[in-house]
């Protein structure tokens, strides 16, 4: 029996699991895909990066120490959007988890009330046994969990929404800049200048596009994205789509507590984004910690 088992290994369950142990308790992630970080995201095609998830990071107190914590500050930079790595996001969730416990391509797809905590079923099949559970995908991802479990829940969580967001990855040879500058469709972010691939272009589609066209084939999506293929010597494009890429409002609350041995963190709660989740983490481990007498 773990004493925490963490779903989801983004900023807030890695960032949850290194103060947990911080504090002497001991804590398992699982996460359903191969990758650590989430929505902090890095992309490799043919061999060079695109920053596919966050693009920036808000440039505040907690966030600039968790960097130092993870001896990136060389490599940080900051433009009037926030905070980017030179060679990458996901370096930051990437140093960040090392020597966590991480289970990697375990889909949680059902958690069960034991008389000692919960037992936590995944898609291949394995059973995991944790006096807490802490939950931090998504939330309307954890709150399915949820429904799927049998579990009840507050009707206020239902209430966050998330904004969904298409991007195309893009490798041209002539610069896409010009063409996104007065656009209402996109804009455009080259990934030269982050030490990524050199002739790389993350296309964001704006909220009211993604939300819009989201369930278009991606054929089609790029036909009303990109300029032609000819007009930029456009050598590569492919769609990446979040369904819940951000909220588009956060509860006040730092974290959810469904009971005293289950919770909710993430960027649902304190500020939508990268810093509601660091600070949703930070919140919850304290309640932990106190609670496991640690
Ligand atoms: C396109 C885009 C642009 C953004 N722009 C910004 C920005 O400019 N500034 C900013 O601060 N933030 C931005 N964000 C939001 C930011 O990325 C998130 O707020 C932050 O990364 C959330 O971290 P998290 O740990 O709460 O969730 P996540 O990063 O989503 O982590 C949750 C993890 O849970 C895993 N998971 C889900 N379900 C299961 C399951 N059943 N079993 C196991 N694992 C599961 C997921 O695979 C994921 O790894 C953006 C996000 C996107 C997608």
């Amino acid at each position: 029996m773990t004493e925490v088992i963490i779903v989801g290994c983004g900023l807030s369950g890695i960032v949850l699991s290194r103060l947990l142990k911080k504090r002497g308790v001991e804590s398992i992630i699982l996460e359903k895909s191969k990758g650590v970080g989430g929505r902090i995201a890095t992309r490799r095609i043919e061999d060079l990066g695109f920053d596919h998830g966050a693009p920036y990071l808000r440039a505040d107190q907690a966030l600039l120490d968790l960097l130092a914590e993870a001896g990136l500050e060389t490599k940080s930079a900051v433009d009037p959007n926030g905070i980017y790595l030179r060679g990458g996001l996901n370096q930051f969730t990437k140093a960040l988890s090392v020597d966590l416990t991480i289970h990697r391509e375990k889909k949680v797809l059902k958690l069960s009330g034991q008389e000692v905590g919960w037992s936590v079923e995944t898609e291949d099949g394995a059973t995991y046994a944790g006096k807490k559970v802490i939950l931090s995908a998504p939330l309307p991802q954890s709150l399915e969990l949820l429904q799927r479990s049998g579990v009840p829940f507050h009707p206020k969580l239902s209430a966050v929404a998330y904004h969904k967001a298409i991007l195309a990855l893009v490798i041209a040879e002539a610069s896409l800049f010009d063409r996104y500058q007065n656009s209402s469709v996109a804009t455009v972010l080259p990934m030269e200048g982050r030490g990524l691939h050199p002739k790389g272009y993350v296309v964001t589609a704006t909220e009211e596009f993604s939300e819009k066209n989201f369930d278009l084939p991606d054929l089609e999506l790029l036909e009303k994205i990109l300029p032609p293929a000819s007009a930029h010597a456009v050598s590569h494009a492919e769609v990446k789509k979040w369904r819940y890429s951000r909220p588009v409002a956060s509860l006040e609350d730092s974290f959810h507590e469904c009971d005293g041995s289950l919770f909710l963190c993430g960027d649902a709660f304190l500020s939508p984004d990268a810093t509601g989740a660091l600070g949703s983490a930070r919140a919850l481990a304290e309640r932990l910690t106190r609670s496991l007498g640690s």
